[in-house]
């Protein structure tokens, strides 16, 4: 059996999609103008921006054109955003003002805007995504009960933006593809619950399925690796995590305070 969440796999599954006709979307124009049969691709830049640089440059050989969410500073690199965005690539801000300043929404929004403004010196920035920070207690996403993303020029947030009820949402969280039995923010309320495990069951769900709706795929680039030793690294890093979590979601559960 072929090694998962390799650059090698990701390819595959491009060339698989491109076969069964999808067409592809940036958030922003999926949100403008959406297509039916559409794949929009995510990727949230949580860690190592060489990796979205990398996968960037496989959708591009692809003539695909997808979404990159940077955190700040994390993976604020201006050279490699500038490259990707160079490669028709949608550049978004991966956003957790809220959980940064704890909780305090007047210090979030300062440093979400001066994040933002960051980013838009490079790129008209429309859509932003939130990262998840699953030990925070803080969701970053509240924001937009007291804020609006309008009135920072903005179009849309995938977590809120996207009726998942007319769009089948898979994520690799958790380096697995039916990740939302462990995640705790990276979920959408949606009836349709893909069973793919890893990205050959994934391969194999579009072409016996063939779903003729639009369907977002959420990839972190730093989880694919085709650097055997950092994959086995990652691969026992990423089993500890699960269990983590997994004893935290069930922890959460419990305890409805921190919901
Ligand atoms: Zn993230």
């Amino acid at each position: 059996m072929a090694r998962d969440f390799t650059f090698k796999t990701y390819t595959l599954l491009l060339s698989t999609l491109r076969n069964l006709d999808y067409e592809f979307q940036t958030l922003e124009d999926f949100l403008l103008k959406p297509k039916k049969k559409v794949i929009i691709l995510r990727h949230d830049s949580d860690i190592w921006p060489l990796n979205d640089l990398k996968m960037a440059s496989i959708e591009n050989r692809f003539g695909i054109k997808s979404t990159y969410y940077f955190r700040i500073p994390w993976t604020f690199n201006i050279e490699i955003i500038k490259k990707i965005k160079d490669l028709g690539h949608e550049i978004g801000y991966h956003y957790e003002d809220l959980a940064e300043a704890k909780g305090n929404f007047k210090k979030a929004i300062v440093t979400f805007k001066r994040n933002l403004d960051k980013l838009k010196a490079i790129y008209p920035v429309q859509t932003v995504a939130m990262h998840g920070r699953p030990l925070s207690k803080w969701d970053s996403r509240r924001l937009w009960e007291k804020y609006k993303l309008e009135d920072f020029g903005l179009i849309g947030e995938p977590y809120l933006s996207i009726n998942y009820n007319e769009v089948i949402y898979i994520t690799d969280t958790g380096s697995r593809w039916d990740g939302y039995k462990v995640s705790i923010r990276d979920s959408v309320n949606s009836p349709y619950q893909v069973d793919a495990r890893s990205t050959f069951d994934l391969i194999n769900y579009f072409k016996e399925m063939n779903p003729s709706k639009p369907v977002l795929i959420n990839a972190h680039a730093a989880r694919w690796n085709d650097n055997l030793f950092l994959w086995w690294y990652r691969f026992f890093l990423q089993h500890a995590k699960n269990i983590t979590k997994k004893y935290y979601k069930k922890l959460i559960h419990k305890n409805h305070s921190i919901t």
